[in-house]
This record gives C-alpha cells, structure tokens and sequence, in this order.
C-alpha cells in the first residue's frame, strides 16, 4: 500500500479502522459503504474538473464524465420508481450544499419557509438560526404534538395558513415515526408553497419500499447518500422538471464549483448495489433491529420519545435516568458504545449537554448483527447508563464481541 509511504497519517487511518471494528455504532446517520463504493471513492475520477453539466461543460476532455454523471441519474431515478417528470442532480456534495442550492433556487432572501425545530427532530439546515438557511430566510419553525411526540398535520395547516410560506420542509433527522409526505404536500398545495422533503436519514427504507415514499408529488426532494443508503458521502436533489433549470444552476454555479466525480461514481455504485433484492433484506432488518433494541431498552426503563420507533432510530429521554445526553454519550464511549447525544421535543436543556440520546441500526445492522444481538446492546447500554464502575470491563467485552463481525 503506498500509503505507507506516510507513515502518520497511514498510522492514523489503520487507528480509526480499528476503532470502528472494536466499537458498537449507533449512531443512525452513520454507515459502512460497501467495498466497491469505497473503491470508486478512491479512484482515479478524483483528478478532473468537469464544471457544467453532461454535455455542456466548461472543460475539455468530459466525455467519460458526461456518462458516468448521467448513469447516476439514471439510476437514482430507477431506485426511486421516479419518471421523466422529474429531474436528478448527482452532484451536491453534501445534504447541507443541497439544501441550500435548494433554496438559493427557489427562493428570494427574506421569503417565508417553514420547517421542523432543531429539538423536535428538524436538520440544522432546515431554518435553524445558527444556519445559513436560518440568516438568509425568514423562518416560521413546527413542532410536534406534546402529547404523543408525533406530527400535528392540523397545527402544521394552521401555521402554513397564517404564516403562507413559499416553502415547506419535511423530512427530519431525529424523528423516530413515519413521515406523511402526502399531508405535507397538500398542506403546502393548500397555501401556494412549494413541498420539499429532505429523506437523509429514510432514503435506504424509501429505496426498500419500507417507508412511503415522497413521489410522484413532492415537488423537491433532497437526500444525503451516506445514511441508510450505504453510499458515499454526498447529496442528489430531485426536482419536478418544472424547477430543473433553477436547481442546476443554483448547484452549479450558485453555491459550488466542479463536481466530484468519484464520488458521483460511488453515487451509481450505490445507487446499483440498492436495486438487489439483498438491499431490501439488509432495510427490512435495519427496522427489525430498532423495533428490538427499542422493546428491550424500554424493559430497562428507558423512556423512549413517542414510546418506540417505525424506522431506523430511537431516540431515548434520560431525564428518568439522572444523567444527561452528554454524560451518557461520554459514559458509553468509554464503554465502546458510540451513540450521540440528541436534543428531545422541547428539551429544557441545551443542544450542547441536551436531556436524551439518538441511537440507530443501519451501521450495526451492516456488520450483520440481528435481534440476538440488540439485545445485548440494549443490556450493556442498560449496565453503563446505571453503574459507572462497569465501564472498563464492558469495554474488553465489547472488544472481544464486535471483532467476530463482519467489517468493510
Ligand atoms: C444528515 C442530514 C443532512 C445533512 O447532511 P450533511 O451531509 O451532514 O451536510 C440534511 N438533512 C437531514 C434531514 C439530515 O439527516
């Protein structure tokens, strides 16, 4: 391996792959890619620049490019049972780029949108203050319901009306129930908006067919590829043709230069490797996972927000438990547990130390861990959360455990 030749940072990069075989990863954004996607990541694609789009780029010498670029479109289209009405763009280079060439697209600074709370489960780039998408927009931010922890469609109707938003926002980053994508965008047909659905984190569970999907009738759709759907990190955007124009020009050149090809081949890869009957399997599992993770630690007496999970994450109130998410997420850590610390709905406490935990199976359920071994997970995680002395043993154990599983 020539990257021998660089001792330290070869050093490190070994360091880390040891990390992830000998660690739990529950963090529901994460995911191992498969062999071939990281070998397209790695490949000689990195060297070009291709400006522009398939055959109409501001370099010479695209012609492979052009073909790769429009593979990974049309691809992305099969997995999403999508037709000509709407089009792909492959090369955002993350989900917040592709957010933002979103609204950069279709909106002027200063307009109306509407999208979740960062406490209630919405993504920084949905509106949040401290995000750009928050400075550049005047943003009118739902909740959900106090009660059940789930979407109020009807308060969600109310504000859309009082407030009129040129766009709404769905699709959320730590909400463990099932997303009405329909309700969404009948609510903002009902006000004149334009529907967006952000399926980061549910994009594999779309793909499988698991989760209702936000086509044929949201209008904008944006997803990361590194979550659920085991890709490389990136973004696409799906627009009904009518936006197509807007969206390509605000990626490119709106708010990003030449796109990365690589990762736009791992992008196809991906997108391949999600068309196998084994990717359904592999989502089908994901949420057998959560379901058992989530009824085991609720035997522990874990409160978990909405009381359980239909995707792929749980999202876990401590506040019963008498440590915060940042103790709990450090305490883990050491045990060899890797989750990460989350805000829950209307949390007293700050995102920096917030009251609750997000813990999820995608990555877990790669290396080929089932319901057998959730609940070990949920009796460790139990044994850490309630004796701090426990730590360095679980951790030798968790050692010896994860090393008999499969790892990219
Ligand atoms: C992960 C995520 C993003 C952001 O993706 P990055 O690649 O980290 O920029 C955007 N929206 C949602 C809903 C997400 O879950």
């Amino acid at each position: 391996m020539n990257l021998k030749k660089h001792p330290k940072i070869y050093n490190l990069i070994k360091a880390e792959e040891r990390r992830q075989a000998e660690t739990i990863n529950l963090i529901p954004s994460e995911n191992y890619p498969s062999k071939a996607v990281l070998e397209a990541t790695g490949s000689i694609l990195t060297a070009k620049y291709s400006e522009g789009y398939p055959g109409r780029r501001y370099y010479a010498g695209n012609e492979i490019y052009d073909k790769i670029e429009l593979l990974a479109q049309k691809k992305a289209k099969e997995i999403f049972k999508i037709d000509e009405s709407y089009h792909v763009n492959v090369q955002p280079y993350s989900g917040t780029p592709a957010n933002l060439a979103v609204y950069l697209g279709l909106l002027n600074f200063g307009d109306p949108i509407m999208g979740m709370n960062l406490s209630c489960g919405g993504h920084l780039s949905h509106g949040h203050k401290v995000s750009f998408s928050g400075r550049a927009y005047k943003v009118i931010q739902y909740g959900v319901s106090q009660a059940t922890k789930r979407i109020n469609y009807d308060e969600i109707r109310k504000l859309a009306k009082k407030h009129k938003p040129k766009l709404i926002i769905s699709g959320f980053t730590a909400y463990p129930r099932k997303i009405n994508f329909r309700k969404f965008h009948q609510i903002a047909k009902e006000v004149g908006a334009i529907s967006m659905a952000d399926i980061s984190h549910i994009a594999g569970l779309i793909v499988a067919g698991l989760h209702p999907s936000p086509f044929p009738f949201t209008d904008i759709v944006t997803t990361t590829t590194h979550k659920t759907l085991r890709g490389p990190r990136g973004a696409i955007i799906i627009c009904k043709n009518k936006f197509a124009k807007v969206i390509d020009r605000a990626v490119f050149p709106g708010i990003q230069g030449g796109p990365h090809n690589n990762i736009t081949a791992a992008k196809a890869v991906c997108f391949e490797e999600a068309r196998k009957p084994a990717f359904r399997k592999y989502q089908e599992q994901i949420i057998k996972n959560a379901k058992v993770l989530a009824q085991e630690l609720k035997k522990y007496g874990f409160n978990l927000i909405s009381g359980g999970t239909d995707n792929h994450l749980i999202l876990v109130d401590l506040r019963n438990k008498g440590i915060t998410g940042k103790e709990a997420e450090e305490r883990l850590e050491k045990a060899g547990i890797i989750v990460n610390r989350n805000t829950i709905p209307n949390d007293p406490r700050k995102p920096f130390n917030p009251s609750g935990i997000r813990l999820g199976t995608p990555a877990v359920t790669t290396r080929g861990m089932r319901e057998k071994e959730m609940k070990k997970i949920a009796f460790w995680i139990s044994e850490v959360i309630s004796d701090s002395k426990s730590l360095s043993k679980i951790r030798e154990e968790v050692r010896k455990w994860t090393i008999c599983y499969l790892h990219t």
